[in-house]
C-alpha cells in the first residue's frame, strides 16, 4: 500500500476504514484551511526545520492513533520505526520517535501525522477573552513568521479543530502520549488485518515485535 487512500480501501466496510476516511477527509480540510491562513498572513516555518518535534511528544486521540499506526504498519512497512515507537512508551516529551534527526524530510509519518503537528506553528489560537491570535514559534529563530497577529475576523483557531477532532473519536476524545496510543493501535490493526485476509506488515517473516 502506498497512501492513505488505500488504507481507507482495505479496510474498507471495517468501524477502522470508516474512521481512518473520515479523519482523513478532516485533516484534508484543515490542511486547505490553515495552508490559504498561512499564505494570506505570510506565516512559515524555516527550511528544513524541525524542532518542535524535537522537544515535544504529541497527546493524541485514538483515531489519530489508529491512522499513524495503518500508515507504519502497512505503509512504511519498516520495522525497526515500529521498534523505536515501542522503545519509547513512557516517554512523556521529546523526540517524538517518528522523527528524522538525519532527513530534511523529518517527520517519518508526515501523511499521517496527528493533528497538533499540523496546527503548530499554523494556525490561531484563542485566548482567555475568545480573541484569535497568532503568535510566532519560540523556535522560529529565523522570524520567517509574523512575532504576533491579533484577528477581528473569523480565521481558524486551533480550539475548534480539536474540537472537530475529538467529536469524531470512539475513545470519547480521551488523549495519550504516542508511543502508547499508536502502539496498542498497532496491535488491533494486525489482528484486523489477519481477519481481513490482508496483513502484510510483516515482509522480511521477522518475529513481529508485537507478539513479544
Ligand atoms: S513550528 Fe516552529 S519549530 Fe516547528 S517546524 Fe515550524 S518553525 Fe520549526
Ligand atoms: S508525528 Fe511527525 S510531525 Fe508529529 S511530532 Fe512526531 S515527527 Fe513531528
Amino acid at each position: 500500500m502506498d497512501s492513505i487512500a488505500d488504507l481507507c480501501l482495505a479496510f474498507d466496510g471495517t468501524y477502522a476504514g470508516d474512521a481512518m476516511r473520515t479523519l482523513s477527509e478532516l485533516y484534508t480540510q484543515i490542511e486547505l484551511e490553515t495552508s490559504s491562513f498561512c499564505k494570506q498572513h505570510e506565516i512559515a516555518c524555516a527550511e528544513g526545520c524541525g524542532t518542535c518535534c524535537e522537544h515535544f511528544m504529541p497527546d493524541i486521540t485514538t483515531a489519530e492513533a489508529r491512522l499513524v499506526a495503518a500508515y507504519l504498519l502497512f505503509v512504511k512497512r519498516d520495522r525497526a520505526l515500529m521498534d523505536r515507537v515501542l522503545e519509547f512508551a513512557g516517554n512523556t516529551s521529546g523526540p517524538c520517535p517518528l522523527y528524522r534527526f538525519d532527513s530534511p524530510y523529518h517527520c517519518s509519518v508526515y501523511a499521517a501525522r496527528p493533528l497538533i503537528c499540523r496546527l503548530f506553528g499554523a494556525c490561531a489560537s484563542q485566548d482567555k477573552e475568545g480573541n484569535a491570535l497568532f503568535r510566532r514559534c519560540r523556535f522560529n529563530k529565523e522570524e520567517t513568521m509574523p512575532l504576533l497577529l491579533k484577528f477581528t475576523e473569523d480565521v481558524p483557531v486551533m480550539q475548534d479543530y480539536s474540537y472537530a477532532l475529538r467529536s469524531l473519536d470512539d475513545g470519547e476524545g480521551v488523549v495519550g502520549y504516542l508511543p502508547e496510543k499508536v502502539a496498542s493501535m498497532m496491535d488491533q490493526l494486525q489482528f484486523l488485518a489477519r481477519m481481513l485476509e490482508f496483513d502484510d506488515s510483516n515482509p522480511d517473516d521477522t518475529p513481529n515485535p508485537l507478539a513479544s
